[in-house]
């Protein structure tokens, strides 16, 4: 048996110990976290501006907004998109909304209004908060919602006229909150957020989590850290639509009562300068990320277990933890933490506590034996995995057969990633080591992740079939030190063709927020599909790179 893992047959569980999880039915994540009220504290500062918001002020904005939300009509159930760069009012929206049993959708501010309208057309929001940078993208999806700005007036007045604003949070948070909570209770089952994540296969779907996996996730981070050991700043330049940020800045931290600095965007410079400035003691990150750090003013180093030792070599008085996590599990998965004993360089660490894995054949479906070191599709089980895929519970839906196809076309989605007992497929290839680390060999599913964000291949696909003079295309990642990986696309031409690559990629770009765009074409004869009519793109990654 392998040390510190209690095995059964094909199933890991976490060593590390089991958090108590609250039991109670009627609990809400916003209610949760604000049971810590940590007065006396900063909760987050705007880098920019220096602008501080104490844990005071933001739980009364919190329900400020709610009860205006409420005012407004905004029940339980009801969606709300939100799309906006990171600020210190990010997390005040999510949380209101979070507190009404409403539901949280973000949306990347890249996205492109073709791509922020398929999002509402599957969300089904009854209202958007954005920024006025924004506005137009929301205008130009046609979706006709009302708006809410986040932070500043709006000055050009022509998009003013064409947008719906309702008001703006700055107004919002005027408001006297209602005192008692007039809202209907919520329940850890009922939804929190909806976030997109393209999962094994396919497109971007919406992944739907409840309050109870958002709870455990929030448990998670504040055990991984030790925050409750000390005064912690954090300085946040991952994206908050994301769960990584939404995880660990818009929820998790807060409820440890550390300090979150708040860059909108990433700039080396900048996140420099604010570490410096306020004494950061822990900085997440994306890979990509770390690999600029190192090469900020010298070569860079392309391999993980290279990356950290140049990052150490460079950094000394910094410790790396690394950590792997999907949407689907509300980030939570492995991760390394404060305990020496926790960290293993070029592994994504323990599994997180209450946390189990199988790791399975992807051939044969069949779960491998755990005392083998081998390889194979990591599958978890955790309170913190997603309820469910796509889920649409609209109030709005009117028609009966419409909401029949859609329940079905769900099901099918939710139940290819969880199974029946609750494991989900992470469509990563790893294997568990002798002491419980998890290494990440490869992904076995189709997504490309371009410096940390996803890339769903079968939506290029899509639209490069769109093209009049494609006839088939196929779309992989192409291995790039800098970005991780970027979309690669085989193209067949129709007949007479002469289509450039320049021409497919300036198609795509027009089409896509810029971190999808492809970056590198090959023209060919035909796809290699399976029997099926399956992709072969292992084939044509091989083909693509062999030349390396
Ligand atoms: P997302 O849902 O956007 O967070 O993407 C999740 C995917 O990112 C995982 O399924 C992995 O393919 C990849 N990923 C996350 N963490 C790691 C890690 N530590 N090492 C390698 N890949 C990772």
């Amino acid at each position: 048996p392998r040390s510190g893992f209690c095995i059964s047959n094909s199933v890991f569980y976490s060593k590390r110990k089991p958090i108590p999880l609250p039991q109670t039915d009627f609990l809400d994540v916003t209610t949760f976290i604000s049971s810590r009220p940590h007065h006396g504290r900063t909760a987050f500062i705007d880098a920019a501006t220096g602008r501080h918001l104490s844990f005071k002020d933001l739980w009364k904005a919190v329900d400020s907004v709610a009860t205006c939300l409420h005012d407004m009509g905004i029940r339980k159930g009801h969606v709300i998109l939100l799309l906006s760069p990171n600020s210190i009012f990010f997390p005040i929206v999510c949380l209101s909304v979070m507190s009404l049993g409403a539901v949280i959708t973000t949306s990347n501010p890249l996205n492109t209004p073709r791509e922020i309208a398929k999002q509402i057309a599957n969300s089904k929001p009854s209202l958007a908060f954005t920024t006025p940078e924004l506005v137009s993208k929301l205008t130009e999806t046609n979706s006709n919602l009302p708006l809410i700005l986040v932070d500043d007036e709006i000055t050009d007045a022509s998009t003013k006229t064409k947008a719906k604003i309702v008001t703006t949070l700055s107004e919002m948070v005027k408001k006297e909150p209602s005192g008692s909570r007039v809202r209907e209770q919520v329940n850890q089952d009922d939804t929190a957020t909806i976030l997109y994540s393209s999962g094994t296969t396919g497109e971007s779907k919406g992944v739907v989590s409840s309050h109870k996996n958002l709870i455990a996730m929030v448990q998670t981070v504040v055990e991984r850290f030790r925050l409750n050991e000390g005064d912690h700043k954090f300085v946040c330049t991952v994206p908050m639509f994301h769960i990584y940020g939404l995880a660990v800045f818009a929820t998790g931290i807060l409820a440890a009562g550390s300090t979150v600095i708040v860059l909108s965007k990433f700039d080396m410079g900048e996140m420099l300068s604010t570490i410096v400035k306020y004494r950061a003691t822990y900085l997440p990150l994306v890979p990509p990320i770390l690999v600029a750090l190192i090469s900020y003013g010298r070569g860079g180093a392309p391999l993980s277990k290279e990356v950290i030792e140049g990052f150490s070599e460079k950094y000394p008085g910094a410790t790396i933890l690394q950590a792997y996590g999907l949407t689907e599990s509300a980030g939570v998965g492995a991760s390394m933490d404060t305990l020496e004993e926790s960290r293993k360089y070029g592994t994504a660490g323990l599994l997180s506590p209450n946390t189990e894995a199988k790791i399975v054949d992807p051939e044969s479906g069949k779960a491998l034996l755990v005392n083998v070191n081998q390889t194979g599709e990591l599958w978890l089980r955790a309170p913190s995995v997603m309820k469910a895929q796509d889920l649409l519970f609209h109030i709005e839906f009117r028609w009966v057969t419409y909401m029949h196809m859609f329940v079905l076309r769900n099901a099918e989605a939710t139940s290819s990633t969880i199974d029946s007992e609750g494991w989900l497929r992470t469509g990563d290839l790893c294997y568990i080591d002798d002491d419980g680390f998890i290494f990440v060999v490869d992904r076995l599913k189709e997504l490309i992740k371009y410096k940390g964000y996803q890339v769903p291949p079968a939506e290029l696909e899509a639209l490069l079939l769109t093209h009049p003079e494609i006839s088939d295309a196929a779309v992989i990642p192409f291995p790039d030190k800098q970005a991780g990986q970027f979309p690669m696309s085989y193209v067949v031409r129709k007949a007479g063709s002469n289509l450039s690559e320049k021409a497919v990629m300036d198609f795509i770009a027009g089409l896509v927020a810029p971190y999808k765009r492809i970056r590198r074409v090959a023209f060919i004869a035909a796809i290699p599909r399976n029997p099926s009519g399956k992709i072969l793109r292992k084939d044509l990654i091989k083909l693509a790179t062999s030349k390396l």
